[in-house]
């Protein structure tokens, strides 16, 4: 075994406990240096060949800072990269292939976006070596033997150009401004721009400044910036954030026609139906977050993603997940876990400004769980702020069992950054209950891995770590109708299984109903009861139809869409047609959409 030490930049605060997992290290007090102050940066260093792993400072360290992790032998020669001492290190890279879509799926802070750095020549692996990094040519001998040795002497000499399109495109702006048909023309450097303005419909948006675009709409401009410009190596980090169904398609569709024998690309993608249909191979990324990550070898990518579900590595014979996710089809068949209607409504005619929305009568039992499924700005969130009492329609009317009280998680939560409080203090001052009991602890704050987070500035959060925060706060709330509008934005696919059994969780227990705005088909078939469709065109008129069984409502949706879903043989997860496949075909011309 080696051991290795992590101890968290982010949570380690030496000047709030006085070194704590100095004063208390076993060897320290007998005069060995298992832990030493790094002076010019004030904070400690855990020496790793010295440290026995007894796992005091972990304990001791008031902000569960500390990591002490043992791995088998053999990673250690596997290292490609490691920040500095006690940060988090990768062991071995992706390979990307010519003319192959590479696809990459893993846990937040397993190094995903470090990999494709890598990838891109933006960090220089180190080999382990952070104090002393080695030559390029020390580099390309260590992958001597690998895919990887030509790919690096290339990109080293410069013979390779990459581009990257980076995870977080909300901070686009804060970099570029101006319009977006000035920054799309100058960097169309092959004459695509043409293509994409039809596939990605960028007309809408063409003469809009950079500024004023919704998160979809960066998502769009993004990748089209990446994939016009003339490189050998594309590297798109979660291209899918944001986007509606159709346009999660589109994306993947032109990322897929991007590549070509000559061209390298290499995609990480949490929506599995979407990373499904975009990569040819792909590779797992385990480990623990935040401490170490590690590359599996590459997989095709439906015997990649039915390992990554089932939690087994078969040719590395490792179990990365205890338990396997599992699509439990009967699960279907039990169509409303109560008959008591909850909520009912009549038609209903809403305007706001000149957007319409008309809605057909429905009705929401206790327990029940409605996905909703549309395409962005077509009234979704509309129509749960009528249902709650927030927008009064012109015409209809909404039937409630005595008050009802809503709890709501918006689509975009960084206004939460403003809270100039600690994790703690904002979860205590938004919840109804006591976040500490065990009942509260065990439901919500564990399953999210919360209480690491304790203790950080809400403005220090990333991404992922704020939509955890926003997702437990609402579930802190007591309410009769929950809404999550995109949950899992942010989430990698362990969370967002464990958000989906979660938000089904608390409408059992709370006999609550839940409203879940989602674009990841595999969730929605994973969380939903029954699902609202939502059509008409996008920021003129909406309308939403009654709540149909998961089933009914998909295969409605799949088919405005234009697309067909088979279920994998062997998981039963959900799986995207190629278009003009022979599934594909055949399934159109029956009718199935969703099988
Ligand atoms: P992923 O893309 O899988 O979410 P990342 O590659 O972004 O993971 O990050 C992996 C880990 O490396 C995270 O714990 C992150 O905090 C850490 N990390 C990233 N950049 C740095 C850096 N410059 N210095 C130290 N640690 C870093
Ligand atoms: P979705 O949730 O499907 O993305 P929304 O219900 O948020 O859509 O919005 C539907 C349309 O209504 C959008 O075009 C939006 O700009 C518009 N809209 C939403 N709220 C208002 C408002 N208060 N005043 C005017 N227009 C609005
Ligand atoms: Fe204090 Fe923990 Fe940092 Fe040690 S690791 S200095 S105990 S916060
Ligand atoms: Fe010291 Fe034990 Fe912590 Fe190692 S694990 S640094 S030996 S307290």
């Amino acid at each position: 075994m080696v051991r290795i030490a992590v101890i968290d930049r982010f949570l380690c605060k030496p000047k709030r406990c006085n070194f704590e997992c100095l004063s208390f290290c076993p060897l320290v007090r007998t005069g060995t240096e298992a832990v030493i102050v790094d002076k010019e940066k004030n904070r400690p260093i855990i020496v790793e060949n010295l440290c026995t792993g007894c796992g005091i400072c972990t304990k001791k360290c008031p902000f569960k800072a500390i990591k002490i992790i043992n791995l088998p032998e053999e990673y250690g020669k596997d290292i490609v990269h490691m920040y500095g001492p006690n940060a988090f290190r990768l062991y071995r890279l992706p390979i990307p292939k010519k003319g192959k879509v590479v696809g990459i799926i893993g846990r937040n802070g397993t190094g995903k976006s470090t990999a494709l750095k890598i990838l891109a020549g933006k960090i220089k692996p180190n080999l382990g070596s952070y104090d002393n990094p080695p030559e390029d040519s020390q580099i390309i001998r260590y992958f001597r033997g690998s895919e990887l040795q030509p790919y690096f002497e290339e990109l080293f000499k410069g013979k390779l150009k990459a581009v990257l399109k980076p995870q977080e495109v909300d901070i686009i702006p804060k970099f570029i401004k101006g319009k977006v048909c000035d920054l799309l023309e100058r960097i169309d450097e092959v004459d695509r721009l043409k293509r994409y303005y039809v596939t990605l419909n960028l007309e809408k948006i063409w003469n809009r400044k950079i500024s004023e675009l919704s998160g979809g709409e960066l998502q769009k401009i993004a990748v089209t910036a990446a994939l016009i410009r003339n490189a050998d190596i594309y590297l798109i980090d979660e291209p899918s954030s944001y986007l509606d169904v159709k346009e999660r398609l589109n994306i993947a569709k032109a990322i897929r026609e991007a590549v070509s024998e000559d061209i390298y690309l290499v995609v990480v993608e949490h929506d599995l139906a979407i990373l499904d249909y975009i990569s040819d191979l792909v590779h797992i990324i385990y480990g623990e977050p935040g401490a170490y990550g590690i590359v599996s070898l590459p997989r095709g990518v439906r015997t990649g993603i039915n390992a990554y579900l089932q939690g087994f590595l078969k040719e590395e014979n490792l179990r990365i997940r205890r338990e396997a996710i599992t699509f439990d089809l009967r699960k279907e068949a039990l169509r409303f876990p109560s008959k008591e209607v909850f909520l009912s409504w009549s038609k209903l005619r809403v305007s706001l400004g000149t957007f319409k929305l008309e809605v057909l009568p429905g009705e929401v039992h206790r327990g029940e769980v409605i996905g909703i499924l549309g395409p962005n700005g077509i009234g979704k969130t509309t129509f749960v702020r009528v249902l709650a009492g927030e927008i009064i329609p012109e015409e209809g009317y909404v039937e409630k069992r005595g008050s009802i009280d809503i709890s709501y998680k918006p689509q975009f939560i960084s206004y939460l950054r403003e809270n100039d409080i600690t994790v703690l203090s904002y979860l205590r001052e938004v919840s109804d209950y006591d976040i500490s009991s065990s009942h509260i602890r065990s439901a919500i704050i564990k399953p999210l891995d919360i209480e690491r987070l304790y203790k950080r500035k809400m403005s220090e959060l990333s991404g992922g770590e704020l939509q955890r925060i926003a997702i437990a706060s609402t579930m802190l709330k007591k309410a009769e109708i929950y809404l999550f509008d995109e949950p899992m934005a942010y989430l990698d696919v362990e969370q967002r299984f464990t958000v989906a059994k979660m938000i089904r969780r608390i409408c059992d227990e709370r006999e609550s109903a839940a409203f879940v705005v989602e674009h990841d088909l595999i969730m929605q078939s994973f969380i939903a009861n029954s699902i609202i469709v939502f059509g008409g065109e996008p920021s003129e008129n909406g309308l939403a139809n009654a709540p149909m069984s998961l089933r009914k409502g998909m295969n409605i949706f799949l088919r405005d869409v234009g697309i067909t879903i088979r279920r994998d043989k062997e998981t039963k997860r959900p799986r995207i047609n190629r278009e003009g496949s022979w599934m594909d075909r055949y399934q159109k011309s029956h009718g199935i959409y969703y099988l």
